[in-house]
């Protein structure tokens, strides 16, 4: 498959775009927002489409011209306000779900977060947060596309373990971005993921297995 990564220059998307070069079975178009870091990804023969979720419909579903999948890894981060909460995790999300349809794109992997179907379990200092990535999994679960939710826990920069538990319903836990990676290059033809939505977090089955198993 020829995967899109929107937030490639991210710290999952960077990983995800290592793993799917080294990959014999996928191949890769980086996604990224600055002319910078699309010349950083060319120079290691990557692929790169220039767009920015703020920007139209239109150029994203340009950058996925030819593409099989879309993943979304992108995110306004911690460090900017509630409006861009709004304009890149709910709105930047909507917009390449409607890319993904317009290019003709049937499948698309959404990196949302954990619990994020259960307000309940919001962590009420980043409530909007919670609420932009509610809102936009549900527009991805009403399309037509043939989507995979995967919801991860607190993210963490040590190395993966390649364990991992995966269920509809965990409430806490953290994951290393690596392990999130890798879930998401298995998940790509793991059909048991197909029109799914689960949590993921560290635990005790390698990440094929605990896929096969939600
Ligand atoms: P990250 O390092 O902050 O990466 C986010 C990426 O989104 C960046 O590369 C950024 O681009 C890109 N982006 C932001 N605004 C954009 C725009 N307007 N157009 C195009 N791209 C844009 O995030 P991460 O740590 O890899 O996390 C990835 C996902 O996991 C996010 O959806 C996050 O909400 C979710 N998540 C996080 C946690 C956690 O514990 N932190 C837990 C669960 C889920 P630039 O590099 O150009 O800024």
């Amino acid at each position: 498959m020829k995967v899109l990564v929107v937030g490639s220059n991210g710290q999952i998307g960077q990983r995800l775009i290592r793993l799917l070069k080294e990959s014999s079975e996928h191949t890769v178009r980086a996604m990224v927002r600055k002319q910078e870091q699309a010349d950083a990804y060319e120079k290691q023969g990557i692929e790169t489409a220039l767009a920015d979720l703020e920007g139209s419909v239109d150029s994203i579903a340009d950058a996925a011209k030819e593409c099989d999948v879309i993943v979304f890894a992108a995110g306004s981060g911690g460090k900017t306000g509630d409006d861009k909460t709004l304009l890149i995790d709910l709105d930047g999300a909507g917009k390449a779900i409607e890319a993904a349809e317009q290019a003709g794109i049937d499948r698309f992997i959404m990196v949302s977060a954990i619990q994020a179907n259960n307000r309940k379990n919001w962590h009420k200092n980043i409530l909007p947060y919670y609420a932009a990535k509610h809102y936009a999994d549900r527009v991805l679960e009403s399309s037509s596309l043939n989507y995979t939710i995967i919801r991860p826990g607190i993210l963490l920069n040590e190395s993966g373990t390649g364990k991992v538990a995966a269920a509809e319903n965990i409430v806490y836990g953290s994951i290393p971005r690596d392990d999130v990676a890798l879930a998401i290059v298995k998940a790509l033809s793991e059909k048991n993921t197909y029109r799914r939505t689960f949590d993921i977090i560290s635990g005790n089955d390698p990440i094929d297995d605990a896929l096969k198993k939600i």
